[in-house]
């Protein structure tokens, strides 16, 4: 987008701390950081939020925001960070070009996420109706078939049988564990 100031920054139009550069992201430091090393990660290619980022571009983000937060503690000697991204005006998000922040964090014990999202009673009071709404969400199929060769097949097939069978327990153990959750609140 030729008026979106992060397509600016990753057609060099105009000047960033630029720390990180591949194929498909950049990484840059945010001109107003929140802490030393505050960066921004961005696809080069425009898209507004997260949700409309496609597949194989989001496959890819998780591996940069892992490889990036991992370097920036390393080279800053941080003691923790924060990783967070502002999608659509209702949740702040200004520049109309998704990013994630990585906020690397020093010190002892600072503000987590609930200084700025304090908790709301209302949300809080609606947990089981809101639990009840969302479970079960879609599976997200993380398996990569190998394409050739029939005794791989079966061998792959014996795998997810496998990988299932303890996809099941982990969902179930999940399950359990939000009942428990759920038992222990009050008038839910
Ligand atoms: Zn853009």
């Amino acid at each position: 987008m030729t008026d979106c100031i992060f397509c600016k920054i990753v057609n060099k139009e105009i000047p960033a701390a630029i720390i990180y550069e591949d194929d498909i992201f950049i990484g840059f430091l945010d001109i107003n950081p929140r802490s030393k090393g505050h960066t921004l990660i961005i696809p080069k290619e425009h898209f507004e939020r997260y949700d409309e980022v496609p597949e194989q571009i989001q496959e890819g983000l998780g591996k940069v925001l892992h490889s990036i937060s991992k370097q920036l503690i390393e080279k800053l000697n941080a003691t923790g960070f924060n990783i967070l991204s502002n999608n659509g005006e209702s949740a702040g998000q200004v520049v109309k070009h998704v990013h994630f922040h990585i906020l690397p964090r020093y010190g002892e014990k600072g503000h987590s996420l609930e200084a700025a999202f304090p908790i709301d009673e209302q949300a809080k009071e609606e947990l089981q109706q809101t639990y009840n709404l969302l479970a079960p969400l879609q599976p997200v199929n993380h398996m990569k078939v190998a394409p050739e060769g029939i005794a791989h097949k079966e061998e792959n097939k014996e795998k997810q049988e496998n990988i299932k069978n303890e996809k099941e327990i982990k969902s179930f153990e999940e399950e359990t564990y939000l009942m428990d959750q759920r038992d222990i609140l009050p008038d839910s």
